[in-house]
């Protein structure tokens, strides 16, 4: 098995992909540059407003080899981050977009029953849980301000029924949103880069970006040619943390998975073979789920930093922060101590200072349009994303181009070289911290303080 595990084993199931590079000039109503999730639901949504539109995306790679090839498969809603909504909306504002959120849950279920996508979707909800004494309650405040405004996505479980839905007694509390589903990733990617070239879409693939003129119409160049676009999408995650408009709002960070061999008999008889979606409520985020086939995936964020955003070959091949994974999840599952680990792997995350993404006009450019900082959490808001791109270029005034998360200022990290140092003395502050309080040890004032700098996490903090 190779590094790419789910990007392979999507390969397979699909047969092989035909490929076309650009060559030459073309124009086009829109060009996408990136054929992740992002890119390929923005081309959907816009084939399906217009069908009349001409558009292309233009991808470095293969279409879903970036993030959308190989995170963790869970399917999530924004309720965890509605104390950060909180920030960019009002109340009803936050709650519209915590609500599309997990509205965007099922629709992605149906949208790939509808189009003979077969992602091994399964909507199981997501538990989330304490692994440590320390944790316990991290979703309180969260829970208690949600309730305030009538909404109660989490249901509260009693340690033995959230240790029984885990299959481990590590998860020492926890609760349940039924909202949330896991799926394999790359056979999302491939589905949807099916069901965009059903619909007209123009894909060009091995053709990354090399330049991109910012004149009235913008021009995207490659190697091999170029696109002149009414309107330019850049759709480019981490990677679009080069351009200079964008550098500061994100850190790029490396997330880092195993996957074990198949053990289906193992995992029933230890209770875990729903399709749940696991995490723990840590900084250093362990989340994990298995696969129809017996497999536990596991992963755990903040691993490389990307100095001023070069993502470079840092986030291609086996992770090599595989034994800390492995360490990690034997933590959790010591009774599966036969079970091997079969493949690692690692990409990258654009984290954004609140964890939340951000979308608009790049230096204002009305033609170019960009979506950024999903900082983690992409598999179910790209659905969102892709709507609020594709209102963006038809200049639609609607509540997807009106929702907070469409903002023009968004708060910024320090520059280089202070935010590289800066996020290394966070994490190892981090590190010590969580280090400590497993085992059961209070951690020191200076520790808390500069642990306490880190952006907001995929799961929320007791102050949001
Ligand atoms: C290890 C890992 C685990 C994760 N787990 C989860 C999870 O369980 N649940 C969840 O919700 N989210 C998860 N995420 C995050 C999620 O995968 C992303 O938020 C999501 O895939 C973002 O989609 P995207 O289209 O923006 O990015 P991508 O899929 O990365 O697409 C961007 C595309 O742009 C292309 N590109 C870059 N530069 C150029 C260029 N110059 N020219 C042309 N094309 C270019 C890239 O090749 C890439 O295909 C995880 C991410 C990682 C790395």
């Amino acid at each position: 098995m190779t590094e790419a595990y789910w990007f392979k084993e999507a390969v397979e199931a699909a047969g092989p992909l035909s490929v076309q590079r650009l060559a030459g000039r073309i124009t086009a109503d829109v060009c996408i540059v990136g054929g992740g999730y992002l890119g390929l639901w923005t081309a959907i949504r816009l084939k399906e407003a217009e069908p009349a539109l001409s558009v292309v995306v233009v991808e470095k790679a293969l279409c879903g080899s970036g993030a959308s090839g190989r995170n963790g498969g869970f399917v999530t809603s924004y309720w965890a981050k509605y104390l950060s909504l909180l920030k960019l909306a009002t109340p009803e504002g936050a709650g519209w977009i915590a609500g599309r959120s997990a509205d965007a849950v099922r629709e992605l279920g149906d949208f790939c029953r509808e189009q003979g996508i077969d992602c091994d979707y399964r909507h199981d909800g997501w538990l989330w849980t304490a692994s440590s004494r320390h944790q316990i309650g991290a979703w309180e405040g969260l829970v208690a301000e949600l309730a305030q405004h009538d909404v109660r996505p989490f249901e509260p479980l009693d340690p033995a029924e959230v240790a029984r839905r885990g299959g481990t007694d590590r998860n020492l509390a926890g609760v349940f949103e039924a909202e949330a589903a896991t799926l394999q990733p790359a056979k999302l990617a491939l589905g949807l880069r099916r069901v965009a070239r059903e619909r007209g879409v123009a894909l060009y693939e091995e053709s990354p970006m090399q330049r991109l003129d910012r004149g009235r119409c913008p021009v995207v160049h490659t190697a091999g040619g170029s696109v002149e676009a009414g309107k330019v999408v850049l759709a480019m995650n981490a990677w679009g943390s080069r351009l200079r408009e964008l550098r500061r709002r994100v850190v790029v960070v490396a997330s880092d998975m195993i996957a074990t061999a198949p053990a289906p008999q193992r995992l029933a008889e230890i209770g875990f073979a729903s399709g749940v979606a696991i995490c723990d409520s840590r900084m250093f985020l362990n989340y994990w789920r298995n696969t129809p086939g017996g497999r536990v995936v596991f992963g755990r964020s903040l691993g490389h930093f990307a100095f001023a955003g070069r993502v470079g070959d840092n986030y291609e091949g086996p992770s090599p922060r595989a034994a800390e994974v492995e360490t990690a999840w034997r933590g959790l599952y010591p009774m599966l101590r036969e079970v091997p680990v079969a493949a690692s792997w690692t990409g990258p995350i654009d984290r954004s200072v609140d964890g939340l993404p951000f979308f608009g006009h790049l230096g204002g450019h009305p033609g170019i349009v960009y979506g950024l900082g999903f900082s983690g959490q992409g598999v179910g808001p790209t659905v969102l994303g892709g709507r609020i791109l594709a209102s963006l270029v038809r200049e639609a005034a609607d509540d997807w181009s009106h929702c907070g998360l469409v903002r023009e200022t968004v708060e910024t990290f320090p520059p280089e070289p202070f935010r590289y140092v800066g996020a290394i003395g966070v994490r190892e502050a981090l590190r010590r911290k969580e280090r400590l309080e497993d085992a059961g040890r209070k951690p020191d004032a200076a520790t808390v303080f500069v642990a306490g700098l880190a952006p907001t996490g995929y799961v929320p903090s007791k102050r949001g």
